[in-house]
């Protein structure tokens, strides 16, 4: 059959789609870009907040056109929103021919093949799944970059997240099995892997492991034709000494940290049932950037939640201009009918949480241009990711500080030396910022690699 699919939500379902199309080309069916031309089509959803659920249901809707005026004759709704609404869906929406939840990815192809309407009549009840180096992959990145999923899954009480409900408990990859495929996609030429989960900072500890995450790192970074690691979603209290020292040490692990703060008045952080306040946050921002000179900050908040006060928010807002962080998301709070926090009194009018979420975003954006000013004139390398969608004067390319899809990008407006090629990592002088993204002059020769010191190694002996 060919077979089409459109992935929706964060990279971590992106994963599972790239399992669901392996699993389907290793029967030999074969994946088809236009939606027009596919047999059957699956949307592989996210429905952790308002506007993803209607998305999902807007999508799947779309590709149902499809069934009128091309030549899909199947539908298949997979991934989170039908482990939500699994019966919603199969009663409300006719057109889906079959659905398929999280832990089900491997009864994609049965779906595909036979008359089966949910892979629960094929495993009634699932096991937990985490795919692993074997199982078949079709990457849906450019060729030189590549998500890693370490864990799923996640056992943090968060009142306002609907996730572990859905994506179930915390539970990590084999070590050795997230080592195999990461030796694996560098010998195919990847130059940047992202390791992703809910929480990467809780890799390993379910099978005992301490500092799993800095060991894996450690482990990565020395591997044959080793390209750059990064690591997304950390949990602010998890991020270690030791983690901090060894992405110092390593020269491929990316001078990047992302941990969703969530927010920043101590009263709002204790009723999302996460801890923490703006001082403890600062404190842990300011020991991240002593230990990793030059290191880029990515963080997210939420605003509008239950009882947020404008003295709560004036809080968050002097945070973040204190923080001064690199990178930042705002996220107007979804009032989740499954939640914790849907039970709270407080509730913010719809107006004001749209308002806060506006002045936040307004705040980060003079900091964000702020923070690119601090580079011009300064080299960094850069990985090259092709010509500008924008214009064909420009090329592309990403600094250390900027991951993929989340944060701004380096246009490259100038060359000095040969010509760049995508999935290359050279030297770029920055030369301009604007607000969230910078412009560079390509310089001569590959970006040097620098060993770590002995006294580097030595912390981590
Ligand atoms: S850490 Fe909190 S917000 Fe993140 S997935 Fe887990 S429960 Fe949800």
């Amino acid at each position: 059959m060919k077979i089409g699919f459109v992935s929706l939500g964060c990279p971590k379902n992106l994963v599972d789609t790239e399992v669901m199309m392996g699993l389907l080309a290793a029967r030999g069916h074969e994946l088809t870009p236009n939606a027009s031309d596919a047999e059957a089509l699956v949307v592989n959803t996210c429905s952790f907040i308002d506007p993803a659920k209607q998305e999902s249901v807007n999508t799947s809707l779309e590709m149902a056109g499809y069934k009128k005026r091309g030549r899909a004759r199947k539908l298949i709704v997979a991934g989170c929103l039908v482990e939500r609404y699994r019966q919603e869906i199969r009663r409300e929406i006719p057109e889906v021919d079959a659905v398929v939840g999280t832990n089900e990815l491997e009864q994609i192809v049965a779906l595909c093949e036979n008359g089966a309407t949910d892979a629960r009549e094929l495993v009634p009840s699932p096991e937990p799944y985490l795919y692993h180096e074997l199982t078949p992959r079709l990457r849906a990145t450019p060729r030189h970059l590549a998500y890693v999923k370490i864990a799923e899954g996640c056992d943090h009480p968060c009142s306002f997240c609907v996730i572990p409900q859905f994506r179930g408990r915390f539970r990590s990859r084999k070590f050795e099995s997230v080592v195999a495929e990461s030796r694996r996609l560098f010998a195919e030429g990847v130059q940047e892997i992202n390791l992703i989960g809910q929480d990467t900072t809780c890799f390993g500890e379910d099978y005992g492991l301490k500092d799993g995450l800095a060991l894996l790192l450690e482990r990565l970074a020395k591997l044959e034709n080793a390209g750059w690691v990064r690591f997304l979603y950390a949990y602010p209290n998890k991020i270690t000494q030791k983690l901090l020292d060894t992405v110092a040490a390593h020269e491929t692990l990316c001078k990047y940290i992302d941990l969703p703060l969530q927010h920043a008045s101590a009263p709002v952080l204790k009723r999302m049932k996460r801890g923490g306040s703006g001082d403890i946050f600062l404190r842990l921002l300011e020991r991240i950037r002593r230990t990793i000179p030059g290191v880029a900050l990515r963080s997210s908040f939420i605003v509008g939640f239950p009882c947020e006060t404008e003295r709560d928010f004036q809080d968050l807002c002097d945070f973040v201009q204190e923080a001064r962080l690199d990178h930042l998301g705002v996220f107007a709070y979804s009032d989740e009918e499954t939640s914790v926090s849907y039970h709270l009194d407080g509730k913010v009018d719809g107006r004001t949480i749209y308002n806060r979420k506006r002045r936040l975003l307004a705040l980060q954006r003079w900091i964000s241009r702020a923070r690119g000013r601090e580079k011009a004139g300064q080299v960094f390398p850069i990985l090259i990711e092709g010509p500008s969608q924008e214009t064909e004067l420009l090329w592309e390319g990403r600094l250390m500080g900027q991951a993929a899809e989340i944060d701004g990008k380096t246009y490259i407006n100038d060359c000095e030396g040969p010509p760049p090629e995508p999935g290359s990592i050279r030297r770029v002088r920055i030369t301009e910022s604007m607000d969230y993204d910078l412009v560079g002059t390509l310089l001569p020769g590959p970006a040097p690699r620098r060993r770590p010191t002995p006294d580097l190694l030595r912390v981590l002996r």
